[in-house]
């Protein structure tokens, strides 16, 4: 995965020179800057992908930074402060930051989050540049969430939109219990595969609620689930 740029938002050197030295660890590209002013310039001009961020800046305060970039962008905040009160954090978040470290904060923390928030990054992307799949009479909108059959929407299940998701992007492809579970789970025991066996039966239902013609979902018993290509 190729690395994001990041851009340092933070007026104390030594501070700023921890998180550049975390940053280039795992060779980050970053640009910094000690202002909010001069953060809000560096965004237009350097696109920056993820942007770590200190309130306390000498010229506008974080928060302010915060609600610049919320009027135009989505791109991921990390707030990194000093201000360790519960409101400080709410303030944050409700202005729309990502995630908060508090100060003093671990590296190995601050390096967790990044890999997260590029994780999203990358999921985001590869949904956005094919976000409409067709099958048949089933239509999924991957960006905005939500599943079609003849036009009629299925209500899904975050669950069940995922395995949705899976299926269709691997359509043809037989895929394990064990690759579901996981993706799912983020585990393969032996009781996610009998909620994977529940979760598959509603799904198919409700794919075939209103319009029995179909099957698009092929069971591979002891083996996995496909989704059939439909002409
Ligand atoms: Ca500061």
């Amino acid at each position: 995965m190729q690395n994001n740029l990041i851009l340092v938002v933070e007026d104390d050197k030594s501070v700023r020179n921890l998180i550049i030295t975390t940053l280039k660890t795992k060779s980050y590209p970053y640009v910094s800057s000690e202002t909010g002013k001069d953060a809000l310039e560096l965004i237009n001009e350097k696109k920056p992908d993820i942007v770590l961020l200190d309130l306390g800046l000498p010229d506008i305060d974080g928060i302010e930074v915060i609600k610049q970039i919320r009027a135009w962008s989505n791109m991921p905040i990390i707030v990194i402060s000093a201000r360790s009160e519960d409101k400080d954090k709410i303030q944050a978040l409700d202005m729309g930051a990502d995630d908060y470290l508090t100060k003093p904060f671990s590296v190995d923390e601050l390096l967790a989050r990044l890999r997260v928030t590029q994780r999203r990054l990358a999921m985001i992307s590869s949904t956005a540049s094919n976000s409409v799949f067709h099958n048949g009479k089933l239509t999924i909108d991957y960006s905005a969430g939500c599943a079609f059959v003849s036009d009629q929407q299925l209500h899904l299940t975050p669950i069940e939109f995922k395995l949705l998701c899976l299926l269709s992007k691997n359509v043809g492809k037989v895929l394990t219990h064990t690759y579901l579970t996981k993706e799912i789970w983020g585990t393969s025991w032996e009781t996610d595969m009998a909620s994977l066996r529940v979760f598959m039966a509603t799904l198919r239902k409700k794919l075939e609620a209103n319009d029995n013609s179909e099957h698009y979902i092929q069971t591979h018993i002891g083996v996995g689930y496909r989704m059939l290509k439909v002409e």
